[in-house]
């Protein structure tokens, strides 16, 4: 395989042609074809992080010594398999997930690799990274499903969309007309800000984000549309629904996008609408807790009625108005 390696820092990246690596085990052999420029990157390639006030941050301290392979914003496709790698095909193209643990402590096993400090194993870090035409991934886990979504864009989704995305969930309770400044309109920064500004709710023991665009003040008819959450498929402006949704309220000057995390708890307790007949208790009880949280959010953000934004004929949110919530009138969205 072909790599380009820093071989000294601050000086030009060396093209190294290298055995391209046979997967064992668990492990999966990518095919590179997408690659982000991180400005971490670039820090690497210094071989610090200015700290500011003359202290650095050396990455040497963290086991990263040349000659390696940096880039930790890979996209490719399964080229091989390990014997025992299973859930993905030769062919696939996946999002592989940079931030890799060492797999046997307590936060990997509970699937928190990022905060893996006994061993972790971060590509472009730790571990030949994706500046390459191939990388090694030691477990198919870390690759992900990013159908829809421009493979270019996508390959960045893992670093500076996930950073953007934990940053804005930690943010404290806001009130109505609280405003959140994004500094810097980097990668992370412009992730951050493309929905406008963040309003998030106590009505979970963990929060749901509602973006709001323009000026809803008025709260009547204001274009809204209620979304499952899902992290990489959606990172803001991502997927389709998500960025036709953006393309809608740019249209119309102004909308509310509510992103309900999933496993939330809190369903009010109101008989179940007969609408919807035919779909399974648990699809109805979901629906039912989606329209009592996304009806709590829109009534803290002033809005009485809405323009319900659809993508599905099936959801159809027939509860809102026992909430306060006035449909307006049900718009399909072509994905
Ligand atoms: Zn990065
Ligand atoms: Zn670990």
């Amino acid at each position: 395989m072909l790599s380009w390696e820093i071989v000294e820092h601050g000086k030009p990246l060396q093209k190294s042609l290298r055995e391209t690596p046979k997967p064992q085990g668990t492990e999966v052999l990518m095919r590179i074809t997408r690659s982000g420029v991180c400005h971490s990157d670039l820090h690497i390639w210094d071989g610090y992080f200015d700290l500011g006030g003359g202290k650095r941050f050396y990455v040497k301290d963290r086991g990263c010594v040349p000659p390696f392979t940096p880039g930790h914003e890979p996209f490719g496709v399964v080229e091989a398999l390990g014997p025992r790698a299973k859930g993905v095909r030769a062919g696939q193209k996946k999002l592989i997930y940079p931030w890799i643990g060492c797999g046997k402590c307590a936060v990997c096993k509970a699937g928190q690799d990022n905060y893996c400090v006994s061993g972790s194993r971060f590509l472009g870090v730790n571990r030949p990274g994706a500046y390459s035409t191939h990388v090694l991934v030691p477990d198919p886990k870390y690759l992900l499903d990013t159908a829809g979504i421009d493979d270019a864009f996508a390959a960045t989704l893992a670093c500076s969309a996930v950073t953007a995305y934990s940053a804005a969930n930690k943010l404290p309770k806001l009130n109505k007309g609280d405003a959140v400044a994004v500094l810097g309109c980097g990668g992370l920064g412009l992730i951050g800000m493309l929905a406008g500004y963040a309003y998030l709710t106590h009505f979970d023991p963990f929060y749901h984000v509602a973006f709001v665009y323009g000026d809803i003040s008025d709260g009547r008819a204001v274009p809204t549309r209620l979304h499952r959450a899902n992290l990489i498929l959606d990172v803001f402006g991502g997927a389709k629904a998500v960025r036709r949704t953006l393309e809608r309220f740019k249209a119309e000057g102004r909308g509310v996008l509510v992103m309900l995390r999933d496993g939330a708890a809190g369903v009010p307790v109101v008989a179940i609408p007969k609408a919807d007949e035919t779909a399974s208790g648990e699809a109805r009880s979901r629906q039912w807790r989606e329209v009592g949280l996304g009806a709590q959010i829109l009534k803290d953000l002033g809005v009485s009625s809405i323009r319900l934004l659809s993508f599905s004929r099936q959801m159809t949110y027939v509860g809102l108005s026992g909430f306060g919530i006035e449909i307006v009138s049900t718009e399909p969205v072509e994905v």
